[in-house]
């Protein structure tokens, strides 16, 4: 039957998200040595101050030597820092810079996964979170949390909200026997009663197919019936971070920046750490059902 035929493709593509989520990493994102901007330690902080205001940078290297491909990068200035140098009588970049310390780098081929996890350590602590790219010892690239904005990192969210959504749809597809049984909520008669008026049909797919992401989550979150995803679901969603997975999928899903006031790193890196451990207990519960 076309339907089942549907059905089975939409399933058996699980873990193709996951596949292509692993793909994008640190270079994927990162902005290039010969496209960032940089200062030499006797540039001027004023006029480095200025072109950093006008080009929105928070942090820029210092390289040492003329020839940018071979010259070092040990230190780095911070825009905040600037402004309080220059009143305290600095003039050269050297003299409002700090020096860059091994947990400054990230590996080229590091995964998004594991940059975002990188962020979130930095976030803790009060730095402007950047990092340089290396690639067999030499400065390839540099991070900024303004490339969490680049279509590469949203792809990256993108793939594994949807290997979410698809982890969830297969675990209440294996339970399903119609949602009445599955939740009675009052939630959930008002979604079927939506549906039902737009005339849903059970006839092409079956509904749980036509499930958002927000019932999905609700409903593994909610069922007892399905376990055992039902108890660590539930304990990872008990701090009611549902919501901000569904602005998360929103600010995905239309050309508005990421990373903003509302959406600080802080709460984007805590969202990511809930995906990716939902989607790590779906696989585990998933592992010996019916496809
Ligand atoms: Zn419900």
């Amino acid at each position: 039957m076309q339907a089942s035929h549907h059905a089975k493709i939409r399933l058996t593509s699980l873990h193709v998200f996951e596949q292509i989520a692993e793909m994008i990493c640190a270079s994927s994102i990162m902005t290039s040595r010969n496209e960032f901007e940089y200062c030499k330690s006797d540039d001027s902080l004023t006029e480095k101050l200025r072109v950093m205001k006008k080009r929105r940078l928070d942090v820029i290297p210092i390289i040492q030597g003329d020839d940018l491909d071979t010259a070092q990068i040990s230190r780095y200035v911070e825009q905040g820092d600037m402004e309080k140098k220059i009143e305290q009588g600095c003039r050269w970049c050297e003299e409002a810079s700090t020096e860059i310390g091994s947990c400054d780098y990230l590996s080229y081929d590091l995964q998004m996964k594991d940059v975002i996890s990188r962020f979130s350590k930095r976030a803790a602590n009060s730095k402007i979170p950047f990092f340089l790219i290396d690639s067999t010892k030499q400065i390839v690239g540099l991070i900024t949390v303004a490339d969490l904005d680049k279509t590469a990192a949203k792809m990256y969210f993108f793939a594994i909200l949807c290997e979410l959504e698809l982890s969830l749809l297969k675990i209440i597809s294996g339970h399903y026997k119609g949602l009445k049984e599955i939740c009675s909520c009052k939630y959930c008669r008002e979604q079927r009663g939506k549906r039902a008026e737009k005339e849903f049909s059970g006839d092409t797919l079956e509904e749980y197919h036509y499930l958002n992401l927000t019932e999905l989550l609700h409903i593994v979150g909610e069922s007892e019936n399905i376990r055992p995803a039902h108890d660590r679901i539930k304990s990872v969603l008990a701090l009611d971070r549902c919501d901000d997975i569904i602005r998360l999928r929103n600010a995905i899903a239309h050309p508005k920046p990421l990373v903003w006031e509302e959406f600080p790193l802080d709460k984007l890196v805590k969202v990511h750490d809930i995906i990716r451990n939902l989607i790590l207990i779906l696989k585990n519960d998933a592992n010996g059902q019916p496809q």
